[in-house]
């Protein structure tokens, strides 16, 4: 097909999520990728610095995930997961669960990180009603929390503001600040102790009667990349553990060694009784998530009822080619150079970005976790989608670099096989957007 006929079809049948076509720019029309760099249908190569929606890890067309991929598709590359079981299923979760904090034993496969938030909902409230705690009904969540767009996953990321259209399907959630760290303020410990003490105040009242609290650990991503310390998640969790409240860390974003570690959890030595996967975990080959319970909350389900069973499930639940995607892209994430690269990219960023932010009038508060920069922009609309970020992202894709800042929020977030020649070349593109277009 011909760039022309490729763009008028996408224009007349293709609906982009989160795009308000009417004033959006066409489409990127995106031939292949290798690595860090996707190459468009006129040949011109782009920096993928979003890693395509934080689902890339160790770069496009990996022979290694590839070469799996194919070799699962000639094997079996479907069956039904009810009843039936398959070797690279079993594989991963035993993989999975050797690298995630012991307690987190039983691996439910979905399709998407929206639906591993929904899987652990719904498990949660089943669980209370099964031990016999059937006054659990409450849900807490955090301010600024994203957890994704079905409906349980809007009403646990209420607070986001992307969902207004939707008000009346959400149910009720409970929302408590966090201290964000970013505000870089001098504050955080009085902020941390005032958010606790929020917190302890509404378990005192609400704590029996809560089934689960949901979480992004330390870095919240859709709100703009906000963070906060190892300190106030392990506050929040000792405290809800104390009152009986299931603990849900959404690492959907943050997992696979986003942040460094391989998972938040990790990295702020907390374990919840559920953590939610997707993004990464097939290194952003295909599809697939997974919801990964401790082992007593799963007893809870066992019984002679059908009833106390958890009687959800999709068509494609475990599909063996996502399962082989994953335990190849296991392969290279274990590889103490994928560590290595991680870390370079942590300094990398504080060597290079940092002294470029500081000098720049227009650029303040840049907060770095992990392979993961953010800093705020003096653009002249703060809102999400709005003309200043559209602009932004247009003027940096003419540059050869995909970046896709939320709001006033820039940030960078690459694959792990980004090179520093890469990384120092999307910095000079951001000193030149900073100085030239976006200083006040
Ligand atoms: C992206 C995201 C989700 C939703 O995942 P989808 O695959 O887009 O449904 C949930 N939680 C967090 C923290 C995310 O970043």
């Amino acid at each position: 097909m011909d760039l022309p006929t490729l763009l008028e079809l996408d224009q007349a049948l293709v609906w982009h999520p989160f795009t308000q076509a009417r004033t959006a720019p066409p489409a990127t029309a995106i031939r292949s990728g290798r690595g860090a760099v996707l190459t468009d249908f006129q040949g011109r190569e782009l920096l993928d610095l979003v890693s395509s929606w934080w689902v890339t890890l160790h770069g496009h067309g990996h022979p290694a995930i590839a070469r799996a991929i194919g070799e699962q598709a000639a094997r079996l590359e479907q069956v039904i997961f009810a009843g039936c079981t398959h070797e690279p299923a079993v594989a991963l979760c035993q993989r999975l669960t050797g690298i995630l904090p012991r307690e987190l034993r039983r691996c439910f496969f979905s399709d998407n990180g929206s639906t591993a938030v929904e899987v652990a909902l719904k498990m949660a409230l089943q669980a209370g009603k099964n031990r016999g705690e059937p006054g659990r009904t409450r849900f807490l969540a955090f301010a600024g929390g994203y957890h994704g767009d079905t409906v349980g996953a809007m009403s646990a990321g209420v607070s986001s503001d992307f969902f207004g259209a939707w008000r009346e399907l959400l149910f009720p959630v409970d929302v408590l600040p966090v201290a964000d760290t970013w505000l870089g303020d001098g504050t955080v410990a009085a902020r941390e102790a005032a958010a606790l003490d929020r917190l302890d105040q509404h378990l005192d009242r609400h704590g029996a009667r809560t089934s689960a609290a949901i979480l992004e650990p330390l870095v919240q991503g859709a709100c703009g990349m906000r963070m906060h310390r190892p300190e106030f998640l392990r506050g929040v969790v000792e405290r809800l553990r104390a009152r009986g409240v299931l603990v849900i860390l959404d690492e959907v974003m943050t997992g696979f060694g986003r942040l460094g570690p391989l998972f938040g959890c990790l990295a702020a030595e907390v374990s919840p009784d559920f953590i939610c996967l997707s993004k990464g975990l097939t290194g952003g080959a295909l599809p697939m998530s997974l919801t990964v319970a401790t082992e007593a909350v799963y007893q809870t389900f066992l019984d002679e009822s059908i009833h106390k069973a958890f009687l959800h499930g999709h068509s494609f639940t475990a599909n063996p080619l996502g399962c082989a995607a994953a335990l190849a892209s296991l392969d290279l994430l274990l590889d103490p150079a994928c560590a290595a690269a991680r870390a370079r990219i942590e300094r990398r960023h504080r060597t290079r970005l940092a002294p470029l932010v500081a000098a720049s009038p227009g650029a303040a508060r840049l907060r770095i976790q992990g392979t993961i920069a953010a800093f705020e922009v003096a653009a002249p609309d703060p809102a999400y989608g709005a003309d200043g970020s559209a602009r932004m992202q247009a003027w940096f894709l003419d540059r050869g670099l995909l970046l896709r800042p939320l709001g006033n929020t820039l940030y960078l977030l690459p694959p792990y096989c980004i090179t520093d020649a890469q990384l120092d070349a999307a910095y000079a593109g951001i000193a030149e957007g900073l100085e030239r277009h976006f200083s006040a």
